[in-house]
């Protein structure tokens, strides 16, 4: 049986905990039907690091997660650690994965679940359908350039500066992840920028064009980011691949993430040049956490995009896919996205739905 290499799974708080075991349930259950092993590592990350170490971020985890294949996190922060030093909060973790790990494309899917449809803000006829992923370049653009911060002026005001800057480096690789990605898909890149304003964008869409010629099988597009907001709206079918920048992806790929329905739905990949991260999009959510509330489909979903990009296993993670849209079909829901007629589940019990529709 083929061994994949090592996973580190980073549970975090609050709710992280309870949804990264059904990540992880589905994940055995998968690797025996479709026959790979792996090794499972454990990390403390978060206020639960905090706690244990004074660090959210401890080195033995940070080894861990640069040794391991990928890496499974659930969630980190809550109000016990607000009034901790920006420093030390458990968010500084996440920040510090994503650089440490060199993670500098985001990978958002936001794919409307026939059976919730209705469970968009947005009209069913809009929503039903969507299937689009969104490229976010994570670790450049305006923030990380430099200068920024708050100066004080002559005269007693301020002066608050932060600096967009992208390198034609930064703009290729990133590019190439999202035709690569359309390759398998739709084969459609629309590459967002505001070309019209700002000169680095301008420079975005002149590197995109030029990493588009080795990608002839993929069509690309062009498209301001206001009217993309607008467009993902109004008409969001209409995009497969949407490969932009790191603040216009933060901001796309939240409204793309309403067009599904609920934040429990949503995985993320955060993959760089060695390993990947994988996570749901929610955070610890304080409110429901230890009352086995929590929807863990966001989280089974991200196990899926593991075996999908980080292993190659495609079979494997179609299977999950598929094991979800049943358990939703058969009509079992976690309160966040419960809907009339249906039958209400636990955090649990609805990982051991999707564990029992595995085909
Ligand atoms: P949140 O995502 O934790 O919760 C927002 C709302 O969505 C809450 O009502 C919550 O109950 C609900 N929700 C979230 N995930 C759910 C799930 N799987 N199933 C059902 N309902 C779910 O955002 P927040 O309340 O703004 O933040 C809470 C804490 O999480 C804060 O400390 C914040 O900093 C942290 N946070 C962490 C991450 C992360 O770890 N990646 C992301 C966002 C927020």
């Amino acid at each position: 049986m083929k061994n994949i290499g090592d996973i580190l799974a980073l549970p975090g708080d609050g709710i992280g905990a309870e949804v990264v075991k059904e990540g992880l349930k589905v994940l055995d259950a998968v690797s025996k039907k479709h026959g790979f092993t792996y090794n499972l590592k454990n990390g403390l990350v978060g206020g639960a690091a905090y706690d244990a170490t004074g660090n959210p971020l401890p080195p033995e985890t940070l080894r861990m997660a640069k040794e391991a294949a990928a890496v499974l996190l659930g969630a980190v922060g809550g109000p016990k650690w607000e009034p901790l030093d920006y420093s030390v909060r458990p968010e500084r973790a996440l920040l510090g994965l994503r650089s440490e790990l060199g993670l500098f494309a985001n990978l958002r899917p936001a794919r409307v679940f026939p059976e919730l449809a209705d469970a968009s803000t947005l009209k069913r006829e809009v929503v039903e359908g969507t299937d689009l992923l969104v490229v976010r370049e994570l670790t450049g653009g305006i923030y990380f350039g430099k200068p920024k911060g708050i100066t004080m002026l002559e005269d007693g005001t301020e002066r608050g500066v932060n600096t967009l800057v992208y390198t034609t480096g930064e703009i290729e690789r990133i590019a190439k992840v999202a035709f690569e990605i359309a390759r398998k898909r739709g084969k459609k890149v629309a590459s967002i920028d505001k070309a019209n304003v700002l000169e680095c964008t301008e420079l975005w869409r002149r590197v995109v064009t030029k990493v588009h010629k080795d990608f002839q099988d993929v069509a690309l597009s062009h498209m301001y980011v206001d009217n993309c907001a607008m467009q993902l709206i109004r008409n969001p079918k209409q995009f497969d691949v949407i490969l932009t920048t790191n603040m216009f992806g933060d901001i796309l790929s939240d409204e793309a993430a309403m067009l599904t329905g609920s934040i429990g739905m949503l995985p993320s990949a955060s993959i760089g040049l060695k390993n990947g991260m994988y996570e749901p999009v929610h955070g610890s959510a304080p409110d429901i956490a230890g009352q086995g509330k929590a929807n863990p489909l966001a989280t089974i979903l991200s196990v899926g995009m593991m075996l999908k990009y980080s292993f190659g296993l495609l079979a494997a993670a179609e299977a999950i896919d598929r094991a979800v849209s049943s358990a939703l079909k058969k009509g079992y829901r976690t309160p966040d996205i419960m809907a009339p007629g249906c039958g209400a589940v636990g955090t649990a019990e609805m990982g051991d739905k999707v564990v029992e529709n595995l085909g």
